[in-house]
């Protein structure tokens, strides 16, 4: 570089999940030549359209294309896989471990923390040892073997408290990732049970457990109510205003004195913002997420930015009733604050002044299983069924990032409606030693 000329500014992304992609992808499209450089970090290869998790689950797509492949997209970045434990502001260093335990130092100038959010545990007996998240690709496809497993298991038993457990499902958490997690697995075991001589969907027990008084507060009361009742006609059992008291050995109980053997125990009850963020040192409000302005910039900070599930940024179109409203953990958000967070660091390397992020929720769309569905658009547009499950997924396919990744999903629909969806539990890919060490051994 010749004396005197601009050094590029560094641009480290923490995350590459809906904010980080988005943010690089707009970054790498609008950055001059040689104005910076970015630089993604994430543990996994890729982003993970979260809403699609579900679907995958059950058998209707592909769990490969509900993923985006980071260093496929982001040709103009530098993709790091590994995890950032540590982010120290002041001396701008992230420390970076790799999945083989290497620790590194990477230097930068500008920060964007874009860390999402992790599954919110409570001391509950049991729950680490028995409990499944539902976040990942990886425990979407673990759900959809598991499940599948269980039926074949308890086909080959012959011992009717055993098979008792392995029939009964339980869902603990009723927003709509556990809603639609529960209402697409049961959808895909209901179907796959023809294929059993010995099992009929009587035989299976699903149950919703949720805390407060209501499901899906992603939706209007009357649709939370409604998606109950949809639920419970397919035989599902939802508790309301109940919590789980202790999950040993996979022996469920609820505060309300029910009490069943459950072998399978998904636990969808909130999230709360990265841990990692506590590693740094930048500003947290009391919920553990990054202290942001409207302009999404970390208070105090003029060179680093905090967006989605992790961060705490006012929610402008109701501070006029709350003061204190920031916005809701949710893709819809985190979309849109990326797509804000691009002009607003443009803004800031090229002197200029930055914008607000405003956006009013504009209500929620989920999926019940095949052909099934409820959506809320702004409190006007409320449909159910048919309807609402063809706006869910058109909503989610236009969501979806990449056109590559929209055509994929399509023919996985398609091929779904033509030849029926695949119902074949790929247990091995768990444990993928046994048979080999077996040939050991022999
Ligand atoms: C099953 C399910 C269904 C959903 N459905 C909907 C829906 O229908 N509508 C809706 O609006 N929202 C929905 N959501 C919520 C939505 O997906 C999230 O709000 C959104 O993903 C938040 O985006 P984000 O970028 O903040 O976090 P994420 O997309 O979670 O990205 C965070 C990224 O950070 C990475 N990361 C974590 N730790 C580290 C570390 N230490 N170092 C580096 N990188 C790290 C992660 O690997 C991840 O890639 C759903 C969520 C789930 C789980």
């Amino acid at each position: 570089m010749a004396k005197g000329k601009k050094q590029p500014k560094r641009i480290l992304i923490v995350g590459g999940g809906y904010v980080g992609l988005y943010t690089a992808l707009g970054l790498q499209k609008k950055l001059r030549s040689l104005e910076a450089s970015v630089t993604v970090v994430d543990p996994q290869p890729h982003m993970t359209y979260q809403p699609f998790l579900p679907e995958a689950a059950a058998g209707s797509i592909e769990p490969r294309h509900v993923v985006v492949p980071l260093r496929k997209v982001l040709r103009r970045c530098h993709v790091l896989t590994g995890r950032v434990t540590k982010i120290d502001h002041a001396a701008k260093t992230a420390t970076v471990e790799s999945i083989d335990g290497h620790t590194d130092s990477v230097e930068y100038d500008l920060l964007i923390s874009a860390l999402g959010s992790v599954s919110r545990l409570l001391p509950i007996p049991g729950l680490e040892e028995r409990g499944v998240g539902f976040k990942t690709v990886g425990e979407a496809i673990y759900l959809r073997n598991h499940v599948l497993s269980r039926l074949d298991l308890a086909e080959s038993t012959s011992d009717p408290e055993l098979r008792r457990k392995l029939l009964s499902f339980v869902v603990i958490g009723g927003g709509y990732a556990g809603v639609e997690a529960l209402a697409e697995l049961e959808d895909m075991a209901r179907y796959a049970v023809r294929y059993y001589d010995t099992i009929s969907a009587k035989d299976m027990r699903w149950v919703l457990v949720e805390a407060s008084n209501r499901i899906m507060p992603e939706v209007s009361a009357k649709m939370g109510v409604y998606t109950v009742k949809v639920l419970e006609k397919r035989g599902i059992e939802v508790f309301l205003d109940t919590r789980a008291k202790s999950l040993e050995n996979g022996h469920v109980i609820l505060d309300d004195g029910t009490e069943f053997d459950a072998d399978t125990i998904i636990w969808t009850a909130g999230v709360k913002a990265n841990p990692m963020l506590a590693n740094t040192d930048l500003p947290l409000d009391q919920r553990g997420r990054v202290r942001c302005t409207a302009e999404l910039q970390v208070e105090g900070l003029s060179d680093a930015w905090a967006a989605g599930d992790n961060a705490a940024v006012p929610d402008l179109s109701r501070t006029a009733e709350d003061p204190t409203a920031t916005c809701s953990p949710s893709a819809q958000h985190a979309v849109r604050q990326a797509k804000r967070l691009v002009p607003n660091v443009l803004a800031a390397l090229r002197g200029k002044k930055q914008k607000p992020y405003v956006h009013k929720y504009q209500g929620s769309v989920a999926s019940l299983g095949l052909y099934k569905g409820v959506t809320d658009v702004l409190g006007v547009i409320r449909l159910k069924g048919f309807l609402a499950w063809g706006l869910h997924r058109a909503y989610h396919l236009s969501r979806m990032p990449t056109f590559n990744r929209k055509v994929r999903i399509m023919f996985d629909w398609l091929g779904a409606f033509v030849f029926r969806r695949e119902v074949i539990s790929m247990g091995q890919i768990q444990d993928p030693k046994t048979e080999f060490t077996r040939a050991a051994k022999s």
